[in-house]
């Protein structure tokens, strides 16, 4: 049976796009690219908790390794009730390309667990972590597999796995995680990162498409770290933020929404709903904002075959990972929307992951202005690189960024070897 492209699951959707870049690309080993469509490890975990009340709650996990070519694995760690062994795959996957998009020597991989953590209590979700994080430190270490935040996972959460591999090893061990707090061997500007990147690329789009960056009209589909940095920076850059939504529902002030004020306000009342002076709007009506920038930074699967045709913004740089289908990229095509794709647009969050590491490692600290520079360095050039890739190949930018990281991949896999 043929499966709508709209039904595609996010593994499936992975591996259309790597069938698409590879099809455009020339000279490539038939071996080393039937590699690259399959992870290298998968770890599935059961793993019992005690929970407040007593009773012992069983979890599963999973961590995916999908290459370690270029370098040890990173990729984040998501705590949610979707997460299956297919999206942690496909995710893996697009780390790898984006570690390669931005030139920084990782691999990829993701992890995740199946809980609601919302309903979880501190304690419970400490107690989780830490036997989650036991149960992966098979594979997890500073030299070859090295976790981050994802959705609903946070700096805290990684104090958890840093603290718990650390009392295995009997001393610390700050590079075994990235994305920690800045007290424990996190880097300075890691927790905007993610935004901090986004925000430039569309910076940049914006300006290559001769459009006004100062007053440029945008709107943002999920409001945690990635949304509300994003927000946060392209407000600083002049721009107006009119529109924002999350899991509960959205709000809308054509005059324009003070994000870092928004960014309190969620941290207080755990929604951007009800936020003053706004009108409370859908994630569908999000979507089909008339704007210049749509950023959608929640989760993957948003914009779809069934809704690309609603789109009204001019540029979508994609905070999140996967938020657009392959249909919908077809559809958004031939309206003229210029899509940054996510392994380019939101690499500025494992960018500055790789600074921590190498601070870390080094056990010398850079100052957040030397982390932003560096950031902004990295970005430029890889945005330049991909953007130049899609001119000269009259390709959209999702393919020209991944034929750029599939390549880099392939080459590096090529040049190793098959062993034995
Ligand atoms: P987060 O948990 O901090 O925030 C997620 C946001 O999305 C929340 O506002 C939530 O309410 C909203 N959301 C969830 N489901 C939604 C739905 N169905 N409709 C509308 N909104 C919904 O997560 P985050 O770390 O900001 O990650 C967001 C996305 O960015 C994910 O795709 C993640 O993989 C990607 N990403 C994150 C980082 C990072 O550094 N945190 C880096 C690169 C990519």
């Amino acid at each position: 049976m043929v499966i709508a492209e709209t039904e595609l699951n996010a593994y499936e959707m992975a591996l259309a796009q790597l069938d698409e870049a590879a099809r455009h690309l020339k000279d490539l080993d038939p071996g080393i690219l039937e590699r690259l469509r399959y992870p290298q490890r998968e770890l599935t975990v059961h793993f019992p908790v005690r929970m407040d009340d007593g009773r012992v709650r069983i979890f599963t996990g999973y961590r995916v390794h999908h290459s370690t070519v270029r370098g040890p694995s990173k990729g984040g760690i998501r705590y949610h009730p979707r997460v299956d062994l297919d999206e942690v795959r496909a995710m893996a996957m697009w780390m790898t390309w984006k570690c390669a998009v931005v030139d920084i020597p990782y691999g990829g991989a993701k992890g995740g667990v199946v809980v609601d953590p919302a309903a979880l209590s501190l304690g419970e979700l400490e107690r989780l972590t830490r036997r989650y994080a036991t149960e992966i430190s098979i594979l997890m270490s500073p030299e070859g597999d090295i976790p981050a935040p994802d959705v609903n996972t946070n700096p805290q959460v990684m104090a958890w796995i840093m603290d718990t591999y650390s009392m295995h090893r009997g001393y610390s061990t700050p590079a075994v995680v990235t994305g920690k707090p800045v007290e424990i061997g996190g880097s300075l500007g890691r927790l905007g990162a993610t935004g901090r990147g986004v925000a430039l690329c569309a910076r940049w789009a914006l300006e290559r498409l001769g459009m006004q960056v100062k007053g440029a009209t945008v709107a943002i589909q999920g409001y945690g770290n990635v949304g509300s940095s994003t927000g946060i920076c392209l407000q600083d850059m002049g721009c107006r933020v009119i529109a924002v939504s999350d899991v509960h529902g959205g709000i809308y002030r054509q005059a324009g929404i003070d994000a870092r004020e928004l960014a309190r306000w969620v941290r207080s009342e755990g929604t951007v709903c009800g936020f003053p002076g706004t009108e409370p709007i859908t994630n569908a009506d999000l979507l089909a904002m008339p704007c210049d920038v749509l950023v959608p930074a929640a989760l993957e699967g948003q914009i779809t075959g069934r809704n690309a045709g609603n789109v009204r913004a001019k540029i979508i740089v994609e905070g999140a990972n996967g938020p657009t289908t392959p249909e919908a990229d077809k559809i958004l095509e031939r309206k003229g929307v210029v899509v940054v794709p996510d392994i380019l647009a939101n690499a500025g969050g494992v960018t500055v992951s790789y600074f921590e590491w190498v601070q870390g490692l080094q056990f010398l600290f850079w100052g957040e202005d030397e982390v932003n520079k560096r950031l902004e360095e990295i970005m430029a050039r890889a945005f330049n690189e991909v953007w130049r890739m899609a001119d000269e190949c009259a390709v959209p930018l999702r393919l020209a960024a991944l034929m750029l990281a599939i390549k880099r991949v392939h080459d590096a896999t090529l040049i190793r070897g098959i062993y034995p």
